[in-house]
């Protein structure tokens, strides 16, 4: 069988991060996070034209979107034991390389023979030979069809001075699928950029905020006040991570977002 390695866009020589730069650190990858395969998050419900959209939190920054017989999981990392009660998703996105978010191991036991991954090149290249053959690479700017539906890869990175040395412009992609008439958009890990400001008509967003590795609460917030998602969940703040209170009080009073807190380290 041949390589399945298709690149959907204009792939740019992106730098890649050097794997000390870790976004958020060993100290949320392990005993903070649900070993046991309980999910104590509700779910959530997004109603489409193509049905209903089940929104299930999982940890940290790891979710799935459950559509007809579609199961997509976002970012699975933790080991195969969080996932026991769960079923085996049918697609698998990654937005990049940083532990928080990709896990060899977690994808050799979660993904089937042919489950397709949707990933960036940085995760390409650390995928095992067969992880490989069921990957497609997408760069910032690609588009294609995951689990029936059609995506894209936003770019996810740092602005702040400080923190430009975990997210580099070009390496990562957060992703916006189209699922009947609504949009679900997973920013990966970034800061407030033109480029998610640019978005229209999200009808769900997941929002990094965690500092000093993305962004804080009120920077999340002014992205948010800019390209308005209908509804906005905090994601990837780290477990008792102050962020989340922060964004909701500063989108107090704007209307036409829906800020949905959810303990995502339960
Ligand atoms: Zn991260
Ligand atoms: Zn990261």
């Amino acid at each position: 069988m041949p390589q399945r390695r298709i690149v959907l866009a204009g792939l740019a020589a992106a730098p890649f991060l050097p794997i000390a730069d870790m976004c958020c650190g060993g100290h949320l990858v392990g005993s903070a996070f649900a070993q046991s395969g309980e999910i104590s998050v509700q779910p959530d419900t997004l109603t489409t034209s193509m049905g209903d959209v089940v929104i299930q939190p999982i940890n940290h920054a790891t979710f799935t979107l459950t559509f007809g017989k579609e199961i997509v999981l976002f970012d699975p990392v933790g080991g195969a034991a969080r996932y026991a009660k769960l079923k085996k998703p049918t697609a698998i996105m990654v937005t990049h390389a940083h532990p928080d978010h990709f896990d060899v191991p977690t994808l050799e036991a979660l993904a089937g023979p042919t489950t397709p991954l949707i990933v960036p090149e940085v995760v390409y290249t650390a995928l095992s030979d067969r992880l490989k053959k069921q990957a497609t690479v997408v760069a910032n700017g690609g588009t294609g069809t995951i689990a029936g539906v059609p995506f894209s890869a936003i770019p996810m990175y740092n602005t702040t001075p400080d923190r430009l040395k975990y997210h580099v412009k070009g390496v990562g992609n957060g992703y916006v699928l189209s699922i009947g008439d609504k949009k679900v958009y997973a920013d990966g890990d970034t800061e407030d950029i033109p480029e998610i400001r640019a978005l229209t008509g999200i009808d769900v967003a997941f929002l990094p905020m965690n500092i000093p590795y993305t962004q804080t609460g009120e920077q999340a917030a002014a992205a948010a006040k800019a390209f308005k998602p209908k509804v906005a969940y905090p994601y990837h703040y780290g477990k008792d991570g102050p962020e989340p209170a922060k964004f909701a009080a500063a989108m107090q009073g704007f209307d036409g977002v829906e800020v949905r807190q959810r303990d995502w380290y339960a």
